[in-house]
């Protein structure tokens, strides 16, 4: 049985795992990241959308290599079809190529000084008197014993590895969006934009994306909740045929799940830390977690790197504290705005869609939300439904 030694072990090169590995390889500890896929990043399972504002953020270059097109906003249609455009003058974020991105943090980690393996599945946890000292896997069929003093699992959705620490993951079915999408020429989309469409019999709990690529094609896809008695790819193809997009031109099928309840509550167990969709750290409104992984990853490295620094691994605690006192705090607030909007009517769509396309789509085009809902509140259609003003007081 072959033996390796690290300071720290990631499992999963997704997004979250190749920061963590990058920013404690910086400083200088002993790093192996892994992932069972053979190529990093793919198949994707990614509608590929983020915010430009990342790239600073997380110190990642703005490199055209994984960056499709600039998007200067997004527009939403209602179920009756009425339209709100929210256009800004400068780029507001970015469709990337995630098989390219995902490969690239890899190899940003690499070139910080970690160790990268792919196809290298972990398969457990080795335990030593009750405590992880590292990981059992398997690099290209053979088996392989990986020891470290801390164990990072960012396996995303699926994760089975903080599980097997006895990190508690589990959340209900219901907490879940199931998702359905393809890669595919469209036309007839304004490509400097994201389209979004909302309704009950549209999407329930979610919503049908377009996301450009390109001029002619885009992910196009929807994420519904996960216990709805019909699957997401019944509502996709409905949703096609009744717009007479042809499904004729399919470049990629993409299936996958997006934790969208909640959140883990202790991100730490001993030396065993959870980021990113394994820790259902994912922004429960839309379901984009790219931006929610990022920041884990930073935050946890923060905190691994000052715990092998000291040689403390108490420190490592932080993580949690730290996630839930600043995203944490942030993200239960937006999931509480999403249970709100889940009592949303198809006429309450249409109506506020509709409120909004007018004077006010400047303010939610610069996020002044609070304004936003104040305007909804102030018009008859509203104020005449007790029901309207209890739900949108509930967002305020
Ligand atoms: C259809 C769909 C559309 C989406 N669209 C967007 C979007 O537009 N914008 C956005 O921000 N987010 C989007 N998301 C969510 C986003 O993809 C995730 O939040 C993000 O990828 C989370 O990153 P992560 O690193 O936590 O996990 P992942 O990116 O899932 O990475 C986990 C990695 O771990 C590896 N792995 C798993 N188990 C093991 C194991 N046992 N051993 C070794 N490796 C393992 C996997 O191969 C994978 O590479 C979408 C999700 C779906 C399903």
């Amino acid at each position: 049985m072959k033996e390796m030694k690290y300071d720290v072990v990631v499992v999963g090169a997704g997004i979250a795992g190749p920061i963590v590995a990058r920013n404690v390889a910086k400083s200088g500890f002993s790093v192996l990241l892994i992932d069972k896929k053979p190529a990093i990043g793919t198949p994707k399972q990614c509608a590929e959308g983020i915010s430009i504002k990342v790239f600073d953020k997380y110190d990642i270059p703005y490199d055209r290599r994984f960056i499709n097109r600039e998007i200067y906003g997004a527009k939403l249609y209602s179920p009756s079809g009425y339209e709100l455009e929210l256009r800004y003058k400068e780029a507001s974020g970015v469709i990337l190529e995630r098989k390219v991105f995902d490969k690239m943090l890899a190899y940003y980690a690499a070139k910080a000084g970690a160790d990268v393996l792919a196809r290298t599945e972990a398969l457990d946890v080795i335990k030593k008197n009750g405590k992880v000292v590292g990981i059992k896997a398997k690099h290209e069929d053979e088996p392989v014993e990986i020891y470290a003093d801390v164990v990072v699992a960012a396996d995303g959705v699926e994760s089975t590895i903080a599980r097997k620490a006895g990190i508690n993951t589990y959340a209900p079915p219901h907490e879940f969006d199931s998702s359905y999408e393809y890669e595919m020429l469209i036309e007839g989309f304004d490509p400097d934009m994201i389209h979004l469409w909302f309704g009950n019999e549209i999407a329930p709990r979610g919503y049908v994306w377009v996301f450009p690529k390109d001029e002619d094609r885009a992910n196009v896809g929807i994420g519904i909740n996960s216990d709805n008695p019909k699957t997401a790819k019944y509502y996709l193809d409905k949703w096609l045929r009744e717009n007479n997009i042809p499904a004729k031109k399919l470049l990629e099928i993409n299936v996958g799940v997006v934790p969208v309840g909640g959140f883990v509550k202790d991100l730490v167990k001993d030396n065993v830390l959870v980021v990113g969709d394994a820790a259902r750290q994912v922004n429960p409104m839309h379901g984009g977690g790219m931006a929610e992984a990022m920041e884990a990853g930073t935050i946890a490295s923060k905190w691994i790197v000052k715990a092998l620094e000291e040689e403390n691994l108490e420190l490592l605690k932080n993580y949690t504290t730290e996630w839930w006192e600043t995203d944490g705090k942030r993200l239960e607030k937006v999931l509480k705005v999403r249970r709100v909007t889940e009592k949303l009517t198809d006429e309450d769509l249409d109506l506020f869609i509709q409120i909004l396309s007018g004077a006010d789509a400047e303010k939610i085009a610069g996020g002044d939300y609070g304004e936003v809902i104040k305007a909804l509140l102030k018009h008859p259609k509203v104020l005449l439904s007790p029901r309207r003003i209890t739900l949108l007081k509930e967002l305020l």
